[in-house]
């Protein structure tokens, strides 16, 4: 029997592209996803999409119910930081309450595993870097606090009731499909990358450079940057480790590169200048993120394979360049 699986969230950034991984290996998937941030272009066309808000607990139970599942992947979740210090119940709500019954019916659902997408946030500003997973959790959040919630009732559900998950802490995503399916297309767009690429291509005046004064070697923030195909393997690998109990892994490059080395990477892909201003601190921005993934290269093998920040860049650009409005045809 083909053996299926629910990706909530599966039309954003990150999870449309484990969506891809999965279907590119014939695996019986269905979407769920209420595409308040996520796109219907981005689920492939043999792919099922189930527009459902997960707090919709009786929808959400009627898809469980029709299972078996053989897991469960969890993207779906509002992923700033700044913004969860604006609105923090509302994180704390719809990622962590939502999170936490999600987890309660997969239980009650017998679903056979758990995978979710986590964050380095969870760390808050960490004392060690590379950051092993054992590093203390001191989320300054409410986003990584969600996280936390979902993190802890996993541990939970694993302990009582026999449910075994992943618990995947992202560093930086980036990049795109480098088969030029799928992209980043976030409204409005937040990160660096895309945003350099913006400023490369003369849709935005200038990037702003968010604090030259870090304790860092160019005095820009120093982040782990991970292509999300790499991610995506990095998922289907844990899944497969799961037969011997729950994980939990960072997944990032172990390299850290600063901002200023981002815009230099933009500029030497696209041969534009990338104009630039420095500008004061952005609130709750650690100066330096970077993973030890030495857990999970051991324990899976995963090795990521789009590791150069060239090609996380390339396949951003070339994704971004051809797709001026994201999924969408036109502005607006
Ligand atoms: N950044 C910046 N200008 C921008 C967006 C981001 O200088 O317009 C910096 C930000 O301060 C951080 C890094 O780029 O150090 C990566 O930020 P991003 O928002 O992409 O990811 P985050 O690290 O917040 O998850």
């Amino acid at each position: 029997m083909r053996r299926r699986f629910i990706v909530t969230g599966g039309a954003g950034y990150v999870g449309s592209h484990l969506v891809a991984a999965l279907a590119d290996r014939g695996e019986d998937v269905v979407v769920l996803d209420d595409l308040r941030l996520g796109h219907r272009e981005a689920v492939p066309s043999g792919v099922k999409l189930l527009e459902i808000d997960l707090a919709d607990a009786p929808r959400v139970d009627a898809v469980l119910a029709d299972g078996p599942w053989q897991a469960v992947f969890h993207f779906a979740a509002r992923s700033l930081v700044g913004e969860s210090m604006a609105k923090p119940f509302q994180y704390l709500t719809e990622n962590g309450a939502v999170g936490i019954r999600l987890v309660e019916a997969c239980v009650r659902h017998r679903v056979g595993a758990f995978v979710l997408s986590s964050t380095a946030n969870v760390y808050g500003n960490p004392q060690v870097v590379p950051i092993p997973e054992e590093a203390p959790l001191a989320t300054t959040s409410p986003y990584g606090e969600s996280k936390l919630m979902v993190e802890r009732a996993l541990h939970w559900a694993g302990q009582i009731h026999g449910l075994p998950s992943a618990c995947l802490r992202y560093f930086n995503a980036a990049g795109a499909d480098p088969a030029g399916r799928l992209g980043e297309d976030h409204t409005p767009e937040t990160h660096l990358i895309p945003l350099a690429i913006d400023a490369a291509l003369g849709r935005a005046p200038e990037l702003v450079v968010f604090g030259e004064d870090y304790d860092t070697p160019d005095g820009t923030c120093v982040r782990d940057y991970v292509h999300v195909t790499d991610l995506a393997e990095a998922h289907l690998l844990a899944l497969d480790r799961l037969g011997e109990g729950s994980v939990t892994y960072n997944l990032g490059n172990g390299a850290g590169y600063s901002v200023r080395e981002v815009i230099r990477a933009v500029e030497a892909v696209g041969r534009r200048r990338v104009p630039a201003r420095m500008g004061p601190r952005r609130p709750g921005d650690p100066a330096a993120l970077v993973a030890s993934s030495a857990r999970i290269r051991r324990e899976t093998g995963w090795t990521p394979r789009h590791a150069d920040l060239h090609e996380m860049v390339r396949t951003a650009y070339a994704w971004r360049e051809g797709h001026p409005h994201g999924y969408r045809r036109t502005a607006g």
